[in-house]
C-alpha cells in the first residue's frame, strides 16, 4: 500500500493531502526503476570479473585440459620428428651412399610449409600459441615424411638396378650373431685393452669362442692374407668392389687364399686371439674408398629395424674395446 502523504498549507493553516498526478506517479517508478537497474547493472559486472559461474568454471578446465593435451601432442610430435630424423639421416648417409646417389637437400626436407597467412584463423585466443604450434609441427611431419616416402621410392628403384653392387656390398656380421650378445665393442673413441689409454678405434669387435666360424660380409675376392704376430695378427682383407673392403683381425686360423673369390657367407676364417688382442674376438673393419667407415651401418641383411637400433645402443657405449 502507497503512503498517504500530506502537506501544511500556511493559507488554509491545515494539513492537505498531497495528490499525486499519474505524470508524478509515472515519474516516480521510472527513477526508482532506473536507479535500481543502474545498481544491479554494477553488481552483475562486479560478478561476472570475480566471480565464475559454474558454466564458466567448466569451461575454463575444460581449456585447461585442452591445452595440457596440445602440449602432450607437441611433445609427442617432437619425439616423432626425432625418428623421423633418424631415417632421414640413414637414407642419406647409408641407402643413398651405398646406391650412389646424391642425398636429399635439407632445403627439400624442410621446405616451408605455406604462407604466413596459414594460421591467422588459430590467432587471437588465449592458448593460440601452443594449438598454432602444434599444427605448425603437424604439416611440416607431413611434408618431410611425404619427401622420405618419395625417396624411398627412388631408392627401390635404384637399389633393382644394382643387383650384383647389392651382393657386394658388406652387409651381414661376420660372426653368427643371433641374440647379438656378440657385439662388444663400437666404431669410435674406446679404451684400449693394453695400452690403458683412449684411443680411436676403426672397427666392430664381436667377441667370440675360439673356433667360431668368421664369415665373408659381402661378394667379392680376397685382397690379403696376413699372418703376422702384432697388429691386426692373422687377418683378412677382402676387395668387394664399388670401392669397399673389409678386414677380418686376431683369426685362429684363415681359410682363403689370396685372389680367391668369395660370395656373402662363405667361411673365410675362424676366431682366434692373434695379433694385439685382449681376448678371442673378431675385429670387423669396413673401409670405403681407402677410409675406415663405421661398420654399424652394413648389417642391413641380417638385422632387424629393432635389433639395429640395439646394437647401434650396444655399440655406442664407451666401453673398452678387445682391439
Ligand atoms: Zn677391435
Amino acid at each position: 500500500m502507497a503512503k498517504i502523504k500530506y502537506k501544511y498549507n500556511p493559507s488554509t493553516l491545515n494539513y492537505e493531502k498531497i495528490q499525486l498526478t499519474i505524470k508524478d506517479r509515472l515519474k516516480k517508478i521510472f527513477t526508482y526503476l532506473l536507479v535500481s537497474l543502474f545498481f544491479a547493472s554494477v553488481t552483475l559486472s562486479l560478478a561476472y570479473t570475480f566471480i565464475n559461474s559454474p558454466k564458466e568454471l567448466t569451461l575454463k578446465r575444460e581449456n585447461t585440459q585442452l591445452r595440457k593435451q596440445y602440449e602432450l601432442l607437441n611433445r609427442d610430435m617432437d619425439r616423432l620428428a626425432t625418428v623421423l630424423e633418424d631415417i632421414e639421416r640413414r637414407d642419406d648417409n647409408i641407402y643413398r651412399q651405398i646406391l650412389e646417389s646424391e642425398p636429399i637437400s635439407k632445403n627439400v626436407r624442410e621446405a616451408g610449409v605455406g604462407g604466413v597467412n596459414r594460421y591467422s584463423n588459430l590467432d587471437g585466443y588465449q592458448y593460440s600459441n601452443v594449438v598454432i604450434n602444434a599444427n605448425k609441427k603437424l604439416d611440416q611431419l607431413a611434408k618431410r615424411m611425404y619427401v622420405q616416402t618419395k625417396s624411398f621410392d627412388e631408392v627401390v628403384g635404384l637399389a633393382k638396378n644394382k643387383e650384383k653392387m647389392l651382393a657386394s656390398i658388406p652387409a651381414i656380421q661376420p660372426v653368427p650373431n643371433k641374440n647379438l650378445k656378440r657385439m662388444a665393442s663400437g666404431f669410435g673413441y674406446r679404451m684400449h685393452p693394453i695400452y690403458k689409454v683412449r684411443k680411436m678405434h676403426w672397427g666392430m669387435d664381436f667377441s667370440a669362442p675360439t673356433g667360431t666360424e668368421i664369415f665373408a660380409t659381402g661378394d667379392g675376392t680376397v685382397a690379403q692374407v696376413i699372418l703376422s704376430r702384432g697388429g691386426y695378427g692373422k687377418h683378412v682383407v677382402i676387395d668387394h668392389g664399388y670401392g669397399y673392403e673389409t678386414l677380418y683381425g686376431h683369426m685362429n686360423k684363415v681359410n682363403v687364399k689370396r685372389g680367391q673369390k668369395v660370395k656373402r657367407g662363405d667361411i673365410i676364417g675362424l676366431v682366434g686371439n692373434t695379433g694385439t688382442s685382449s681376448a678371442p674376438h673378431v675385429h670387423y673393419e669396413v673401409i670405403k674408398d681407402g677410409k675406415k667407415i663405421n661398420p654399424a651401418n652394413f648389417y642391413f641383411n641380417d638385422l632387424t629395424p629393432e635389433e639395429y637400433d640395439d646394437m647401434i645402443e650396444m655399440s655406442s657405449h664407451a666401453n673398452q674395446s678387445f682391439d
